[in-house]
């Protein structure tokens, strides 16, 4: 049976990604249809173009994707000055050795690879990074900020767990029940330069596997690269629990963390047969969905495990 989960924000994505999947395309190439429209959208703050900035006020992408017939990955991250890096991460996968490509590398891959250079940062990103960083920053100028010697203690604004975050994730099965995740994301609003998430990390992120199933990850990086999260959810699955106690064990090991950053996650998560589930520790929160049946998709509630926030904000003090 045919599917697509994501995250809500996937939702304008997934209908040209359900099309290619009835006409026979594969689950990457559905992966990668739902995704490019989401980066393409500059409503979407989170993703792609019009994605807030770094606190030095440059966009800088991230994403990743897993092949479920063979855990093939590829992936990109700190990447500036093209769009769609969901497709450079699926190049990195099907073109070359590596899996991972970062920064200045991965741009000169997009480069090679005939992408289109792309301002990325629109103006209403622009000013709400303006807006943010001045009432912070306060007496000293916009301007100052990229020669601050003590940045990294201004990335506490970065990491205030009610700033703005988001990413897109899906996850494709087709009609031969092969199995596809993926990521892209701008990362966490006024991150530090060259900040990476869990995003374009395979076993992080995202995760796929044909023989038992795949998940991916929205939320609080940090943590989802700490405990493997998406592979968590697998690998439980692997041992014989079920899609709802892979997911809910998942989310209590990120519970179980210590340290002094902790906030929300949120995944979605399929089981070979194709059998879905969305967890959260934000209550009330939902996930995308869409079969073969359905003209556009549906938003479904997901299963809500509470992460008890810890956020011991103390370099500004
Ligand atoms: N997981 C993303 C990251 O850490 C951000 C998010 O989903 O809110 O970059």
């Amino acid at each position: 049976m045919i599917r697509l989960i994501g995250s809500e924000n996937a939702g304008v994505g997934l209908p040209a990604a359900m099309d290619l999947l009835r006409r026979g395309g594969s689950a990457v190439d559905a992966v990668e249809i739902a995704i490019r429209a989401v980066e393409a959208n500059a409503e979407d703050h989170s993703v792609g173009l019009g994605g807030f900035p770094n606190i030095l006020g440059e966009v800088e992408l991230d994403a990743g994707m897993m092949d479920g017939r063979d855990r093939t990955s590829g992936a990109v991250a700190a990447l500036k000055g093209y769009l769609h890096p969901i497709s450079l991460a699926r190049l990195v996968m099907e073109r070359i050795p590596h899996v991972f490509l970062v920064g200045d590398g991965a741009a000169r891959f997009a480069r090679e690879m005939g992408a289109e250079p792309a301002e990325l940062l629109t103006a209403p990103a622009r000013e709400a990074w303006a807006r943010r960083l001045e009432q912070d920053l306060a007496p000293r100028k916009l301007e100052e900020v990229a020669n601050l010697p003590d940045l990294w203690r201004w990335v506490e604004i970065a990491t205030d767990p009610q700033r703005t975050h988001g990413t897109v994730n899906v996850v494709a099965r087709d009609a031969q029940g092969h199995i596809c995740a993926g990521v892209s994301t701008s990362g966490w609003a006024w991150k530090y330069p060259g900040r990476v998430g869990d995003s374009p990390i395979a076993g992080a992120g995202f995760y796929a596997d044909d023989r038992y199933g795949a998940a991916a990850c929205t939320g609080t990086g940090e943590m989802a690269i700490r405990a493997a999260t998406a592979h968590s959810v697998i690998y439980a699955m692997r041992m014989g629990a079920t899609l709802l106690d892979a997911g809910t064990q998942a989310m209590v090991d990120l519970n179980d963390l210590g340290g002094r950053y902790l906030a929300g996650m949120n995944f979605v998560a399929m089981d070979r047969d194709g059998h879905h589930a969305g967890f959260s520790s934000y209550e009330k929160a939902s996930y995308a969905h869409m079969d073969a049946s359905m003209d556009a998709p549906e938003l479904l509630p997901r299963t809500h495990v509470t992460i008890e926030q810890r956020w011991d904000r103390r370099n500004l003090d």
